[in-house]
This record gives structure tokens, C-alpha cells and sequence, in this order.
């Protein structure tokens, strides 16, 4: 075991503060890595809140992580001291199931183990995520990070940008195609770039006034304010595909509309509250509402791979560790832009 350093929650009250706490030192398997930058995903809010049920204390979040491989364990051959490397959401899975043997680990029958707030057994407690100094994951689930792209861009593709990669290809977005992104925040931006890059006419929807000029600069060929009835009315049914990136409450079944014959609507945002449908949103027109989970690990080497192929990064803003709090608060106003990253050198001061 070693020490580390890190920021977490003590509670779902209690704000985020420093913490000292033990890793395990990397086996055969493992690859050790100083962490460099960690986005900050509305999912870690949601966790370190309990929002969604089930969180662990002492809560550690992060999990859009990337630095620099410290140690590597005797069996490991893809990585060695002094690689970039990168960290998503999980850091194992069973790798035997039919979903791990398809290459789709986040859908592991057993349960894949969370970056934060997993089980751990190598040490009999949990998993504390990248809003620290060091993090030990097993070499499968350790991406390679391109080196043409800036580093503190690429940490939000770890979550932000695979899980909008994901339906985006399982769905077959391209050329010719009217594809519609609900929310303009982390995941939303990222879905804006890449449904871009893949060649499809894009909308945002978005509650905010402000964001129309970004939106256009980020990949949208038009932007709808969503809260402008008579402007969602002018779409008609004219959507291909709608990604739903947003994290609260809100009416699903206007965005159901505005899908053609047979069309899809992904819902990848997780609101604390259900999201009721109306049966008739689905019924008419035979149109299909589905949910996606992140990405697995091969998916998201290729989202890395495609992102240095275009040129592609996050928008970040940096902060140092001890603003998470301030960052948080403006996550739950709408005012990001478009990805916070913490500097984790910021640590030792603030540590
Ligand atoms: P974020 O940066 O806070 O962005 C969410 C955006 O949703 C906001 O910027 C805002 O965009 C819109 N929004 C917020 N409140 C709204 C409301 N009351 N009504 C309508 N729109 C609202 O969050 P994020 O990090 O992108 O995460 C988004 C959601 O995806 C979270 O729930 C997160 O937990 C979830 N998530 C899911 C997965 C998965 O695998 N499925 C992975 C990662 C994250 P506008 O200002 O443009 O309206
Ligand atoms: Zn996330
Ligand atoms: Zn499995």
C-alpha cells in the first residue's frame, strides 16, 4: 500500500475537503499512473450528493482522468514509466460474461466495478476515483491517449466523449442524417463535435439563451431554444436521431415529437427524478426511446483514436482543486463551458 492524496466527500451534506488515504500497489496486472488532469462529470455530483442511491463514504469522484504511468506491474507489456495514459469510468469487470467478450464491459452481467464507488476486493474497501494524486487499474482498462492532442482536453473524452461516441456509432450517425443534441453542457458539446465530424446536420436544443454563438463554433448547423413552443413546433417530425444529454428534469416527450417514422431517441442524461412518457410519443409513428451507458474500453480507444484523427478536444475551463465546490455550483446553474478539469498539481497546495 502507498499514501495518497485526494479531495472527497465525508457525506451526501457535506462539501467536498481534503483527504489522506491508502492504494494498493500495483500487481502483476496493474499500471500505476500520477494523475496529471480529471474532468468533472455531472455523474460525480450526482455521487457525491447520492442522488442516485448507494453511494460509499468517504466519496472520492473523478473519472476522466489522464497523466503519466509511474509503475507498471510484472505482466504488463502495452504500457511503461513515463506514457501518457488514460482512466474512464471502470476499472473492471468479470471479462468472462457475453457483454465483456463483445468487447462491451459496461454492459459486464456480474456489473462492472465504478472508477469511485465500486468494490474493491485487492483491498476489502471501495474505489476512489481521480480527484487525487495517484490512481492502480488493471492494464485492460488503461487507454492510450494520443500525442497531438492538449492533455488537459482529452481527460473529459473519457467520459463525456465516449458516452456520446457511443450511441452516435451504435445508432449509425452520418452524412445526410438531421441529428438533434439535447443540452448544451459537457456531454452535450461533445456530442455536438462528433456528430459534426461524423457528418450529420446537427441541432442543439437548449435552455440557455447564451449559447447559441458557442453551439454554432462547437458543430451546430442550427440551434432551437427548447422553452420556444412555437419554434419546436416549426420542426415538424423531421429528427433522424435525438441524443438527451440533460442531467434534470424535463419534458421527454416534446423531443419524442420531433422523431420521423422508426427514428430513435437516446436518453444518456440520469436525472435524480423519472422522466414520464406519454405511450403515444412511442406508439405514433413506431418511433423507438432507448438508453446508452458510457462505452467499452476498445470504443473508447477508437473515440481517442477518432478524436486525434480530427483534431478534437473538450472546451475546458481549468480550475485548481479547491474551486470543485464553486464548479459544482455552477454545473447546477447550466454555466459550464463546456467541461471543468481540475489541475491536479493544485493538490499539494490545497492538499
Ligand atoms: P452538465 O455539464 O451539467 O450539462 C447538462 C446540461 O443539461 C446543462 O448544461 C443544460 O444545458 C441542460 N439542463 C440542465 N438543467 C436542465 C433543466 N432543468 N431542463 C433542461 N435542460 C437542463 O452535465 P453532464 O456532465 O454533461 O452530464 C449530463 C447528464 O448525463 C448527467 O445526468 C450525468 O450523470 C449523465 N451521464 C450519463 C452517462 C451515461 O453513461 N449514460 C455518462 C456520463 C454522464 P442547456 O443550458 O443547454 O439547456
Ligand atoms: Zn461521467
Ligand atoms: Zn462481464
Amino acid at each position: 500500500m502507498f499514501q495518497c492524496t485526494g479531495y472527497a466527500a465525508q457525506s451526501a451534506e457535506a462539501p467536498l475537503a481534503p483527504f489522506s488515504f491508502e492504494r494498493r500497489d500495483p500487481g502483476v496486472s496493474d499500471i500505476e499512473i500520477e494523475i496529471v488532469y480529471c474532468g468533472v462529470c455531472h455523474s460525480d455530483l450526482h455521487t457525491v450528493r447520492d442522488e442516485w442511491g448507494g453511494t460509499l463514504y468517504p466519496c472520492v469522484p473523478g473519472h476522466e482522468i489522464v497523466g503519466r504511468v509511474t509503475r507498471v506491474g510484472a505482466e504488463v507489456t502495452t504500457f511503461k514509466p513515463g506514457d501518457l495514459a488514460g482512466v474512464g469510468c471502470m476499472v473492471a469487470s468479470c471479462r468472462e460474461c457475453a457483454s465483456c467478450r463483445d468487447g462491451l464491459e459496461q454492459y459486464c452481467e456480474p456489473g462492472f466495478t465504478g472508477t469511485y464507488n465500486g468494490p474493491e476486493p485487492q483491498t476489502g474497501g471501495h474505489t476512489f476515483g481521480g480527484y487525487s494524486s495517484h490512481i492502480v487499474v488493471d492494464s485492460h482498462f488503461v487507454l492510450r491517449i494520443p500525442e497531438n492532442l492538449d492533455l488537459a482536453g482529452v481527460a473529459p473524452l473519457l467520459c463525456a466523449g465516449i458516452t456520446t461516441y457511443s450511441p452516435l456509432r451504435h445508432w449509425k450517425v452520418g452524412p445526410g442524417q438531421k441529428v438533434g443534441i439535447v443540452g448544451l453542457g459537457g456531454l452535450g458539446h461533445m456530442g455536438l463535435k462528433l456528430a459534426h465530424a461524423m457528418g450529420a446536420q446537427v441541432t442543439l436544443f437548449t435552455t440557455s439563451l447564451g449559447k447559441e454563438a458557442d453551439a454554432k463554433r462547437l458543430g451546430a448547423d442550427a440551434v432551437v431554444i427548447s422553452k420556444d413552443a412555437d419554434a419546436m413546433a416549426a420542426l415538424g417530425e423531421s429528427f433522424d436521431f435525438i441524443l438527451d444529454t440533460v442531467a434534470a428534469e424535463h419534458d421527454i416527450n416534446a423531443y419524442l415529437a420531433l422523431l420521423k417514422r422508426d427514428a430513435t431517441l437516446v436518453q444518456v442524461g440520469a436525472p435524480e427524478k423519472p422522466l414520464p412518457m406519454q405511450v403515444f410519443s412511442v406508439i405514433w409513428r413506431r418511433r423507438n426511446f432507448a438508453g446508452s451507458l458510457i462505452g467499452g474500453i476498445a470504443e473508447t480507444q477508437e473515440m481517442l483514436d477518432f478524436c486525434a484523427e480530427n483534431g478534437i478536444t473538450s472546451d475546458i475551463e481549468m480550475i485548481p482543486i479547491d474551486q470543485i465546490e464553486t464548479a459544482y455550483a455552477r454545473m447546477l446553474k447550466s454555466d459550464v463551458k463546456y467541461r471543468f478539469v481540475i489541475d491536479m498539481a493544485s493538490l499539494s497546495k490545497a492538499a
